[in-house]
């Protein structure tokens, strides 16, 4: 068998393009355009590019971007100076700090000072507990992209036995608890786990997680199971790996994302995504169906 393979790129791109075209009716109700601020402290270059592919993303959905630039010797009080000052903007519906931050912050204080309903990361202990408890929030933009992708290939994921590599705050624990919430029964793995083939083996849903290039086998998968994998890892000659052995899986998985163009675009689109949903709950406003 050959997989599918998903492409996250295009429905990335869809997801995008989706925001696009609500924004316009938003611009209408409100008389104004959903805002994002992206903060980034300090000068670390991966962060750089996000934070500047996010800008471009927010200004091509025809959304208001602010990208607030600190110096890495800003402290943490300054930083939480900020925080307040967009939480009480009223043009401003989504915040993001961009991390890691520098050793004299510590990022749970900062995550805990953004107003929730700004919480475009979802990492905010009330999302994270909404998340939990089934009730409407804002969830993290790399695991919602991936239940994106999986609902497109999948459809109604109900039933199905998945297993997440991997217990992160920002991609296992909530990419498991979205899939619980479809109903799938749902096994968490980490390194501590005793026999990960075995439990791949019985996945219809393999969620990749881990940050160790190619570590899951071709030969550990269920025939026909959908792969999505999430890794980003850099190889010595400078090209990038999954977690997962993409040549190998690819003759076994019924479907399977590629790295790169699988899971990234995803992240980026889930972005636009929750700071639409957040301008419209803060205006009173339904968000706009299937997104
Ligand atoms: P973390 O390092 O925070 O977590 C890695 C997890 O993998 C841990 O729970 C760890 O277990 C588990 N693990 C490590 N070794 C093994 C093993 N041998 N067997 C089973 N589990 C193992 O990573 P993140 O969750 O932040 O990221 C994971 C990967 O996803 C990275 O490659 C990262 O670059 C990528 N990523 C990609 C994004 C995208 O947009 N495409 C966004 C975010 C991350 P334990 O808890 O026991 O230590």
């Amino acid at each position: 068998m050959t997989a599918r393979i998903i492409d996250g790129k295009a429905a990335g791109a869809e997801v995008r393009a989706k925001v696009a075209a609500a924004v316009p009716a938003f611009v209408t109700a409100t008389g104004r355009a959903p805002g994002l601020a992206v903060v980034l402290v300090g000068e670390d270059p991966a962060s750089d590019i996000y934070v500047r592919s996010k800008g471009k993303a927010t200004q091509e959905a025809g959304m208001i971007g602010q990208e607030h630039r600190l110096s890495a010797e800003t402290s943490q009080a300054e930083l939480l100076a900020l925080v307040h000052r967009l939480n009480t903007d009223e043009s401003v519906d989504g915040i993001l700090v961009q991390l890691p931050l520098p050793p004299q912050i510590e990022e749970a204080a900062i995550i805990a000072a953004i107003d929730p309903d700004k919480d475009v990361d979802g990492f905010h202990l009330i999302n994270v507990g909404r998340l939990a408890t089934g009730l409407p929030g804002l969830v993290p933009c790399t695991p919602l992209g991936c239940l994106y992708l999986l609902r497109q290939e999948l459809g109604d994921l109900s039933g199905r036995d998945a297993v997440v590599v991997g217990r992160s705050n920002i991609v296992g624990k909530p990419m498991a608890a979205l899939l619980v919430r479809e109903s799938c029964t749902v096994t968490i793995a980490h390194s501590r786990t005793r026999d990960l083939p075995a439990l791949i083996g019985r996945s219809d849903i393999v969620i990749a997680a881990i940050g160790r290039p190619r570590f899951i086998q071709g030969a550990w998968l269920k025939p026909g199971a959908t792969v999505i994998d999430v890794g980003v890892n850099r190889l010595e000659d400078r090209k990038l790996a999954g977690d997962v052995d993409f040549a190998a899986a690819v003759e076994v998985a019924g479907a399977i994302t590629p790295v790169p163009g699988g899971v990234g675009p995803m992240t980026i689109a889930m972005l636009m995504r929750n700071t639409l949903v957040a301008a419209h709950r803060r205006a009173g406003l339904a968000p706009p169906a299937g997104l």
